[in-house]
């Protein structure tokens, strides 16, 4: 089912897992992906390539399972950069067999000493090639903090503004520990004349090497609030684990209640995080 429809009568509360590495078996995630479907998410999606192999394979298996096995719709992530125009034709076709309505479109990040293959630069041309190509809901991603590409929050706004333009239905969003720069982020997406469903992205933060590596990836701001929660838990396993689900819980209540569309959770595959912040949350979302 596309999902368009989703976001007309509820905050919508999604999903997001990935696939094994390709040297492990699928059935390494069957469990997980038990575990998180059990949980009736609104969606769940799929990443693809994350660290930039293509292992198409993994997600539109993972991605039909869901539909097919647990009854929970899905969104296959497809990055392009490295892809052909007629590769991702193929593709479409594949998701197509399979039942697979809703593919979250993105650019993919660089890979050192790898060539792209030249026919896609930008997420929004494969946004607009999808919607040329096929009946699918598209999604695509923002960057409440500016994507670390872009020194320039207006002109990475204006990008985001074209890739809606070119058909994106609904944007999720990066990961962010401050919700206001959610809020002001939001605030300028609707200035810009932004009028598609943005979902809040929320990872859990339960280990200090985790949001370490994201920072300096990404470029994720750590609030004062945080670096006290890792200051005084960032040794202690369990502590950290259990401080980093009050917090995702305490960002999540304050999104809802600021009447966000919808929270993408990074669900790392740890049902047992989701479990939690399901049990915790799950009440806001009946509307
Ligand atoms: P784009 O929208 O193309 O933007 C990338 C940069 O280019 C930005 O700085 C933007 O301002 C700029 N730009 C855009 N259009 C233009 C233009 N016309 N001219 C000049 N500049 C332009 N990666 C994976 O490999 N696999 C995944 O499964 C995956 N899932 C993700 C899910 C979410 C929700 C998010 C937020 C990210 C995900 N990523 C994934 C990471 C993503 O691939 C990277 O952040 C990547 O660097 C940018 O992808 P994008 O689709 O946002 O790119």
């Amino acid at each position: 089912m596309k999902l368009d429809n989703l976001f007309r009568d509820k905050t919508v509360f999604s999903f997001e897992i990935f696939p094994p590495k390709p040297t492990s078996p699928l059935s390494s995630v069957e469990s997980a992906i038990e575990s998180l479907s059990a949980l009736s998410p609104d969606f769940i999606s799929v990443t693809y390539g994350a660290g930039g192999s293509k292992n198409g394979g993994a997600t539109t298996k993972i991605a039909a399972d869901l539909k097919k096995k647990y009854n929970v719709e899905s969104v296959v992530h497809l990055t392009c950069l490295y892809h052909t125009k007629e590769e991702v034709r193929q593709l479409l076709e594949i998701y197509r067999e399979n039942g697979i309505d809703n593919i979250l479109a993105l650019r993919g990040d660089r890979i050192p000493d790898a060539e792209p293959c030249g026919e896609f630069s930008h997420a929004s041309e494969l946004v607009e090639f999808i919607k040329a190509n096929g009946d699918f809901h598209v999604v695509a991603a923002c960057y409440p903090e500016v994507h670390n590409e872009s020194s320039d929050s207006v002109a990475d706004m204006k990008n985001l503004k074209y890739k809606v333009d070119c058909g994106a239905d609904h944007l999720v969003s990066q990961l962010f520990l401050d919700n206001e720069y959610f809020y002001s982020f939001r605030e300028k997406a609707l200035i810009a004349g932004i009028d598609v469903p943005i979902e809040a992205g929320i990872m859990p933060v339960t280990n200090k090497k985790q949001i370490e590596r994201m920072v300096s990836m990404c470029g994720i701001h750590l609030p004062k609030k945080f670096a006290r929660v890792l200051d005084r838990f960032g040794d202690d396993p369990e502590a950290m684990r259990d401080a980093g689900i009050a917090y995702a819980v305490d960002q999540i209540v304050d999104l809802v209640s600021q009447g966000v569309d919808g929270i993408h959770l990074y669900t790392m595959n740890n049902p047992y995080v989701a479990e939690k912040i399901h049990s915790a949350v799950s009440s806001l979302f009946k509307r």
